[in-house]
């Protein structure tokens, strides 16, 4: 069974959640309205460059904003809960300063310092309580459809859900970010066979992956893929060389793609 994380932002998404009655239902109110109920003062959609989100604190005020240029609703909420996450737990702490979020704080791989993973998990877990998640995906074979669901239940981006996937769900998976046929980062559940993509690896021949950059459809089931495909930097890809495993991919952009393995 898995366990509801006990880290000290997700303890306190959900003290607010069990103050704001949402424990059981987090959408039932707008982030926005989660945020003024703590006594956040304005929330702004502005045009902001080179930022996604930002919170400025000064005494009894605190005023959240995010860039207009975010179309996607997920991440769009995901960013007001970071900034309330922020606003939760560093109050004091960023008195009489702007703090401003770009794709890297906001990101479970590159951010920096306790205080960003903190608001990262904060976010999560405002956004999808664990206790709900795990009722969602418990004894469920992984695939897309099953993460789609998910986000759509909860209103979330596939990447933030996915990532929630990797401590909670039932079966180990790997997944990994390229951007233009390179891997940006790569993230794995705890008990996945395998652990070492390397950043800024060329997306490997045989991959899934590889059909999009080279133009084509992605397909709409996973496709059978080989451990040494993706994984031949990994020390460990020999013992595993007769397993079969599976890879799925879902189009996160332009020319970026988020790739998700799993073995039989
Ligand atoms: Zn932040």
């Amino acid at each position: 069974m898995k366990e509801i994380p006990s880290d000290i932002g997700s303890k306190r998404a959900r003290v607010v959640l069990q103050e704001c009655g949402l424990i059981n239902d987090p959408t039932a109110l707008s982030c926005e309205d989660i945020a003024y109920s703590r006594g956040v003062t304005d929330i702004k959609a502005l045009n902001i460059d080179g930022s996604q989100g930002r919170i400025m604190i000064d005494g009894n005020e605190a005023i959240i904003s995010y860039d207009n240029k975010i179309y996607n609703e997920g991440k769009r909420r995901f960013v007001i809960a970071h900034e309330i996450g922020h606003f939760e737990l560093h109050r004091e702490l960023l008195n009489n300063q702007v703090h401003n979020d770009d794709e890297k704080t906001l990101s479970e791989w590159y951010a920096k310092g306790p205080h960003e993973k903190q608001a990262n998990k904060f976010a999560a877990e405002l956004l999808m309580p664990s206790h709900l998640y795990i009722e969602k995906v418990g004894g469920q074979i992984f695939n897309l459809d099953l993460i789609k669901s998910v986000a759509d239940f909860f209103q979330t981006s596939i990447t933030s859900t996915l990532i929630k996937y990797l401590s909670l769900g039932d079966f180990p998976i790997a997944i990994i970010f390229s951007n233009e046929g390179k891997v940006e980062w790569s993230s794995f559940s705890n008990d996945f066979l395998l652990q070492y993509v390397p950043k800024g690896m060329d997306v490997p021949e045989n991959s899934v992956a590889m059909d999009f950059y080279d133009g084509h459809q992605l397909p709409n089931e996973p496709e059978s893929i080989e451990a040494l495909d993706w994984f031949l930097h990994d020390f460990n890809v020999k013992k595993h060389a007769e397993v079969g495993f599976y890879e799925q991919c879902i189009q996160l952009g332009d020319k970026a793609i988020l790739s998700c393995i799993w073995n039989d």
